[in-house]
């Protein structure tokens, strides 16, 4: 059945917000009780607490970046319930590392769980929880930032590249203004109707921010 923004009803996503820096964790589903839980940044106990409400396992945890606000809480939620960790391996590198700390919020370098590691790539479809998406790689505020392309639900998970109104800081580790303009072009590509999901803050969608967001301009 195709909704009024013309997607498909096919994905249902939920988002539970974690820590200090409001991370938008997701959780998404297709039709059976498996889950692709995105970015647990931290507070493991609610993204546990969540899927253990709705019944729910993680068929695969996708992060969209590596920073420390983003990975934090994979180990301990990972524990509750293993399943691959995708991510692109350009973060992957540093996000385990004390590279990734930010005192006082985040002081030891977050854990990486000891599971099957899937390793993003531009371009490449992926099937998890019965749900298909691809990977845009959007490097700019991370070396290794990806977005996340439900193609048949016009749902994009955009991490911290693409915001409601604004982009990604590019004054962080591996962070590059040059690099992340060239990364939103590619998002301008994408249909106006797409509904974008930002790893903090509200939604919106492509058209919206092409209007509105100066850094989509
Ligand atoms: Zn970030
Ligand atoms: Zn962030």
């Amino acid at each position: 059945m195709r909704n009024a923004d013309g997607g498909l009803d096919t994905m249902k996503i939920e988002t539970v917000v974690v820590g200090d820096f409001a991370v938008n964790c997701f959780v998404c589903t297709g039709t059976d009780s498996q889950a692709l839980v995105i970015d647990p940044g931290e507070e493991a106990q609610l993204v546990v607490t969540h899927l253990q409400e709705r019944g729910l396992n993680v068929a695969a945890y996708l992060m969209t970046h590596g920073h420390c606000d983003h990975v934090s809480a994979l180990a301990a939620v990972h524990e509750a319930f293993p399943a691959p960790v995708a991510m692109h391996p350009a973060d992957r590198d540093w996000a385990f590392t004390t590279a990734n700390t930010l005192p006082p919020f985040f002081s030891t370098a977050p854990h990486q769980p000891d599971s099957e590691r899937i390793d993003f790539a531009d371009g490449e479809s992926y099937t998890h929880a019965g749900l298909t998406f691809s990977i845009i790689e959007t490097p700019g505020h991370t070396p290794g930032g990806v977005c996340i392309y439900f193609e048949q639900d016009a749902i994009l998970i955009t991490g911290d590249t693409l915001f409601a109104g604004s982009v990604g800081r590019t004054d962080l580790h591996g962070g590059d203004s040059r690099v992340l303009s060239a990364s939103l072009k590619k998002l301008q590509m994408l249909p106006d109707h797409t509904r974008i999901f930002p790893g903090h803050g509200p939604s919106s969608t492509i058209g919206q921010e092409k209007r509105t967001n100066f850094f989509m301009q």
